[in-house]
């Protein structure tokens, strides 16, 4: 397994794979691997003849006052888990490698990819402003640089598999977007690197989220359609174990639109705050 944090290496490499028809499988990731991105990187293998992959917590995601800082890293060891899973390239530049200071001005980076609309206005977008353009901005540079014919999102960040697959229609990347289900603990959590954050009490804590999502789904199994009345049972759940809830939401899957009634392919997304950590996750029914 080759590693760099330059871009002119990837470039060079992704040439001579290009060259050899080989196909390119590629996971961008923020590095802290879990379970979650190895399934990816794993999916990836198994589809693609050379497997990239990227780590780079990307500043212009996060706005003031997030966990930019505190995010976890631990590269040498990221470096260990993709090759034991067999991923031909790491990825891993750094801030001037990915926003460098112009040549042709001097000033600083200035084009960003803006998914507009309201993919990109609703839940995480509303509590988030700016995080998509950051997200869109470096995947749509990621893509320049690594060409891949086949890229892999986690539908645990189901709202930015949506505005990734927009941005790849709206700008014409030849490039197939493939969705993998959330990896889940044992107890459900659903596998994040903010899970670290956690103490030994909030980590208990956070297993509500799950218990409230499958309470939702047992609930449209049994036929409730009204998304109010979803909504309140999940709300009972969660309530006593976080400190805030920044959404629960019951919306298409393909627009992100609120429903009132069920209907169609549905997603029931959630943000909650489980003391000062803030966690995500979501579950899609047809119903
Ligand atoms: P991140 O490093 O958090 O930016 O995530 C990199 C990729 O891994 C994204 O496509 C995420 O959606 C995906 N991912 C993160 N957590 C999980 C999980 N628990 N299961 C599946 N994919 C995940």
């Amino acid at each position: 397994m080759k590693t760099t944090n330059k871009i002119k290496d990837v470039k060079n490499i992704i040439k001579k794979i290009k060259n050899s028809n080989q196909t390119i499988g590629f996971v961008p990731t923020m590095g802290y691997f879990h379970d979650g991105h190895l399934e990816l990187m794993r999916r990836a293998k198994r589809e693609t003849d050379f497997v990239v992959v990227s780590i780079y917590v990307n500043p212009i995601q996060f706005g003031k006052g997030e966990d930019f800082d505190k995010y976890p890293r631990n590269l040498q060891r990221d470096i260990k888990l993709a090759k034991k899973v067999g991923v031909d390239l790491v990825f891993a530049p750094d801030d001037s490698e990915m926003y460098p200071k112009s040549e042709i001005n001097g000033d600083n980076f200035s084009t960003y990819v803006e998914v507009k609309g309201n993919l990109t206005k609703t839940l995480e977008g509303k509590f988030r402003p700016g995080h998509f353009r950051g997200v869109a901005t470096v995947v749509a540079k990621l893509f320049n640089i690594v060409e891949p014919d086949i890229a892999y999102f986690g539908q645990k960040d189901y709202q930015q598999l949506l505005v990734i697959k927009k941005m790849v229609q709206d700008l014409n990347y030849n490039i197939k977007i493939i969705d993998v289900p959330t990896c889940r603990e044992k107890d459900g959590l659903a596998m994040s690197s903010r899970n670290k954050y956690l103490s030994q009490e909030e980590r208990k804590k956070a297993t509500c989220i799950y218990k409230a999502l499958m309470h939702a789904n047992d609930l449209i199994e049994k036929g409730e359609r009204n998304a109010y009345n979803i909504i309140k049972e999940m709300k009972r759940i969660i309530q006593s174990d976080t400190s805030k809830i920044d959404y629960i939401s019951i919306v298409c899957a393909d627009t992100l639109k609120n429903l009132k009634v069920l209907k169609g392919k549905i997603l029931v997304a959630v943000a909650v705050w489980i003391g000062k950590t803030r966690l995500i996750d979501n579950i899609v029914k047809e119903v």
